[in-house]
């Protein structure tokens, strides 16, 4: 046997793996935009579980229908037919569309299944060693090809050897991709967040996003938007690439659509729908009952109470606010994204807000180290937005007028 590693055997041990750096702080229950923790203490939620809570917590709509599923039928297994599967399917297509749905768990799961299909397609066309462009700054997923796909090293880190067929480029610069065009043949797809989430909050352009639709037709390459983060009307569109009126090919899609039950999808075109035959994919958990009937319920609570336009609203009453409550603080270096998915980029690194928010009642997220990042619930009300920004705004002005560490 060999000894235990004295670097790997320190300090209490917790029976959580620690890949987490956590506040100390345990949430009990919520309402709306609203959360309690195991003190009592009430915090305006600004993160939404990371743009998956959608409707909040304990929507009055969403929390009947899915005690109602989880008593019919929570789980089946893809041996049998799955008629929420085809009802979210129509739905999500309708939406996008798109033609045709893979369901599985989560985000990396969406992608790395974005991947395979980009991979046989490449196959399909005579193409032994298929190569997928990528970004700087993209994050995809923690899975092996996921994290090789993702453009931070602080990922990839201590998980090398990486999965090869990846090139990469910088975000919204079009030579960069003319040029791999012209040089590489065994380009199979692009690759790309249309908004960058983890990498800070970083727009692709609309007419970058339409010169990339050009070129993968022109060239018969994939174009596979990750919407994992923008997806499900967080931008005020269902999904952010509306905004440049195309359509890709294949989109992965997780976080927001079950507002909190797991679930994952791809959403695929003409091009890329008939790739994947029998026996090409799968999953055990992908597309059960519950996880169905989640998606479902939101899509429809969604479009009932208008969600997606509200989105839009509350994210410019928010976003005005946020430009007012911080004009002329120096060290704001700028305000970023559209709808309810925000970014504020300081001058300097500031994860200690994290902290600070919450002892102020707010749960944030800090991203790309010096970006302040906003993901409330699309059921945000203008109120809530503007106290969002009331207890934000002077927490950042004191944080910058402190001299640096
Ligand atoms: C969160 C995220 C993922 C990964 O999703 P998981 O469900 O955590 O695997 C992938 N892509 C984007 C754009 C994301 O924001």
């Amino acid at each position: 046997m060999n000894a235990p590693d004295p670097a790997h055997a320190s300090g209490p041990m917790p029976h959580v793996l620690d890949t987490y750096g956590r506040l100390p702080i345990a949430l009990t229950h919520g309402r709306g935009c609203w959360v309690w923790d195991t003190a009592g203490r009430r915090y305006l939620d600004a993160l939404g579980g990371i743009a998956v809570n959608t409707l909040g917590h304990g929507h009055p709509k969403l929390v009947p229908a899915l005690q109602d599923q989880v008593a019919r039928l929570i789980h089946c297994s893809n041996y049998y037919e799955v008629p929420l599967q085809e009802q979210l399917a129509a739905r999500l297509c309708e939406i996008s569309g798109l033609s045709g749905v893979f369901f599985c768990n989560s985000g990396l799961e969406a992608n790395e299944g974005a991947l395979k299909i980009a991979r046989k397609y490449g196959h399909d066309r005579g193409i032994a060693r298929p190569e997928v462009i990528v970004y700087d700054k993209a994050f995809h997923g923690r899975s092996i090809a996921t994290l090789s796909a993702t453009g931070n090293a602080k990922v990839q880190k201590g998980f090398e050897p990486l999965v090869e067929g990846f090139v990469r480029v910088p975000l919204n610069d079009f030579a960069a991709v003319q040029e791999v065009a012209h040089t590489n043949r065994n380009v199979v797809a692009v690759f790309l967040e249309v908004i960058q989430g983890e990498g800070g909050i970083n727009r692709t352009r609309v007419e970058y996003l339409r010169r990339l639709r050009q070129l993968c037709d022109d060239e018969g390459w994939l174009l596979m938007l990750d919407e994992v983060q923008c997806g499900i009307g967080r931008t005020g569109k269902w999904f952010a690439h509306q905004w440049a009126d195309i359509r890709p090919d294949v989109m992965p899609l997780a976080k927001g659509l079950g507002s909190g039950v797991p679930v994952g999808a791809i959403v695929c075109g003409p091009r890329a729908v008939n790739v994947l035959g029998p026996g090409n994919h799968g999953s055990t958990f992908g597309g059960n009952p519950l996880a169905m009937r989640a998606g479902v319920e939101t899509l429809r609570i969604m479009q009932e109470d208008g969600l997606v336009a509200h989105a839009a609203a509350m994210g410019e009453v928010l976003d005005r606010a946020l430009r007012e409550g911080l004009a002329g603080a120096k060290g704001v270096v700028e305000f970023r994204g559209q709808g309810l998915m925000i970014g504020i980029e300081l001058d300097r690194p500031c994860a200690v807000l994290l902290a600070r928010a919450a002892e102020a009642g707010l749960l944030i997220s800090i991203t790309a180290e010096r970006v302040i990042r906003l993901l409330p619930a699309l059921v945000l009300s203008a109120d809530e937005a503007r106290q969002i920004a009331a207890i934000l705004v002077p927490l950042v002005r004191q944080f910058l007028a402190e001299p640096a560490p």
